[in-house]
């Protein structure tokens, strides 16, 4: 039996192949991350080459009708996904006006001992927190024996980290060197960003210090109560990476590990950058756990690297949320980056919404964004958050572990990230695919063999 091809045959040998490789790509990137699931999820798709491989072998009615119809169908589908169509005018950029006083911060919260004049004070004037708070302190608390996810090696490891955090705030508050000297904005800033990329940041970005980027009262054991009197010009942010496959485990123990360990390499980062500028003549203070006088997510929209999402988290444009956040805020003179509004994050989270449906604490908001004080923003539940990782021993995570934005940054995810900015009916369409390659609410993954194998 001889095959004479037609221009239909050749049309849907074409395809096949083409849809064949892409496919194939999937596959080996899925398979790469270690993304089983999707691997087989995948393995479906590969229903859509098959039937233009098949087609030029087969005979019947209206076939070479089929065929066309389908393939019109699938390159209109093409071309409408990959067409620049936004409804970016639709949503509204956001701004910060209001101040946050630190001491209603659950870190602050939690630490207020009974009987202290704090905690006399601080309950005299809000009352509706007392009983919110008396009730999560009777939980096990973070890192501790009592709660569901301890491990003696794993937290352990991320107590080790934040202890060496701790041990870098007694070097925060240091005099610069005497005598300034004569440097250039724009060579200066420039260096920073390649210097703190070499250090280990993935992005940096420098605004003016605003206002509302301080907290109002300052509230840790050190400076509780007292204003905040960072006078600086300038905030440079950056974010470091928050490794996926410890992540992939949220909630349980290599979260915190992960948590606690990107908390000191951005403490690392920020502590070499303040003594960097201070030795240069100009003040600086790093802003690292535990000792931050900004609100670190704000800053860095604001220096231009990313949106706040619905977990209220820092969005960024290569990682999602799957970042940490560092500052160091300063005098010295510096040339600051703008910010552009990106939309598309703000519509994705409209319609995404993974993440409220997979929080164990039910802190995230299933509803649009909300006017909270002047400011036009999601915001979470921060006690039922808190709650939960005191009753979990760690911090959770498990928002950005399943955000459709924290996939790694590699070509495939890149390409998507390119369609979600790029079309409002890209974003639907790559939302129900996220659903289909990694399900809507995903089991917790498994730690990284080494931890499971050694904890
Ligand atoms: S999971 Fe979805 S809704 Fe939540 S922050 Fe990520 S993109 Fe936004
Ligand atoms: S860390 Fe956990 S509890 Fe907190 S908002 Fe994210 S998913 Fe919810």
């Amino acid at each position: 039996m001889s095959f004479n091809p037609d221009i239909l045959d050749i049309i849907s040998l074409t395809i096949g192949a083409l849809l064949f490789l892409m496919v194939l790509v999937l596959i080996i990137v899925f398979a790469l991350e270690k993304e089983y699931y999707a691997v087989r999820k995948s393995l479906i798709l590969l229903l859509f080459p098959a039937f233009f491989l098949i087609m030029p072998f087969l005979n019947f009615p209206y076939q070479d009708y089929l065929l066309l119809g389908i393939s019109g169908l699938i390159s209109l589908a093409f071309i409408v996904l990959v067409m620049p169509f936004n409804n970016r005018k639709k949503i509204s950029d956001y701004t910060f006006s209001n101040k946050v006083d630190e001491r209603d911060i659950m870190f602050s919260r939690i630490r207020l001992e009974e009987g202290t004049e704090n905690h006399n004070a601080y309950y005299t004037d809000r009352p509706r927190n007392k009983e919110i708070d008396d009730a999560i302190k009777a939980n096990p608390s973070l890192l501790s024996e009592g709660s569901t996810y301890y491990n003696l090696f794993q937290f352990a490891s991320a107590n080790a980290s934040f202890d060496t955090v701790e041990a870098y705030h007694d070097h925060l508050y240091k005099d610069p060197a005497p005598v300034k000297k004569d440097v250039d904005a724009k060579q200066l800033s420039g260096y920073i960003k390649a210097w703190s990329k070499k250090l280990g940041a993935v992005d940096c970005g420098i605004t003016e210090l605003k206002d509302y980027h301080t907290y109002s009262k300052l509230g840790r054991s050190h400076n509780y109560g007292s204003d905040c009197k960072l006078d600086h010009k300038y905030a440079i942010a950056f974010t470091v990476e928050m490794n996926k496959d410890m992540m992939a485990a949220a909630p349980a123990g290599s979260t915190v590990m992960e948590s606690a360990f990107q908390y000191l390499n951005a403490g690392s980062i920020a502590m070499q950058l303040a003594y960097f500028l201070r030795s240069l003549g100009y003040e600086s203070l790093a802003h690292i756990d535990g000792r931050y006088e900004v609100i670190a997510p704000i800053v860095a929209k604001d220096a231009g690297l990313g949106e706040l999402g619905r977990m209220g988290l820092l969005m960024t444009p290569k990682l999602g949320s799957r970042v940490r956040i560092g500052v160091v805020t300063t005098n010295a003179p510096l040339n600051i980056d703008k910010a552009t509004f990106a939309p598309d994050v703000i519509d994705f989270c409209r319609i995404c919404k993974k993440c409220a449906d997979c929080c164990p604490g039910k802190a995230i908001s299933h509803s649009d964004r909300k006017n909270i004080n002047g400011d036009i923003r999601w915001q979470i539940a921060q006690e039922e958050c808190f709650r939960y990782w005191t009753i979990c021993g760690t911090d959770c995570g498990r928002c950005m572990a399943v955000c459709p934005y924290s996939h790694p940054n590699n070509f495939l995810h890149n390409f998507v990230r390119k369609g979600l900015r790029n079309s409002y009916l890209f974003r639907r369409f790559a939302l129900k695919m996220d659903d289909f390659l990694y399900v809507r609410k995903p089991a917790p993954g498994s730690p990284p063999q080494w931890v499971k194998k050694n904890s």
